[in-house]
């Protein structure tokens, strides 16, 4: 499991596609990809392409604001062109105590099952 670091971060060579990833939305301030470990039938990541700081949720600015709502409306427009009517969940995972493991800062929607509540 990662430091915490403001160094690059894998998800940055996806980005550039110096890395293969299975993408499967892309615009000018998002990509969507699915995850290489997958927790759920379907689950990908919505991350900004520009992390502008967002190593963690934690750091969010009032700058930040319409980037975020921009990743919560990705997560839900892919989600429905993945099938996902029945429902869905979005988890973003800050720090050490949220188990984050990759410091740019990611939205993880996961469906194709009943999710369990609470998460462990
Ligand atoms: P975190 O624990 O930071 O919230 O989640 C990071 C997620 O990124 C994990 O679910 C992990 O499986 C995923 N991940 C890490 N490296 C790669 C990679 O190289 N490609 C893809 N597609 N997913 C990755």
């Amino acid at each position: 499991h990662m430091a915490e670091t403001d160094a690059p971060t894998i998800f940055d060579k996806i980005i550039s596609k110096e890395i293969k990833a299975n993408i499967i939305y892309e615009d000018d301030e998002a990509l969507a990809f699915r995850d290489i470990s997958p927790q759920a039938p379907v689950h990908f990541l919505v991350i900004p392409k520009n992390r502008s700081g967002l190593t963690r949720l934690s750091k969010a600015t009032e700058a930040h604001k319409p980037l975020l709502g921009h990743l919560m409306w990705v997560a839900q427009h892919v989600a429905m062109k993945e099938n996902l009517g029945d429902g869905f969940r979005v988890t973003v995972n800050d720090g050490p105590n949220g188990s984050q493991s990759v410091y740019h800062l990611h939205l993880h929607v996961m469906g194709g099952r009943q999710m369990g509540w609470p998460p462990g």
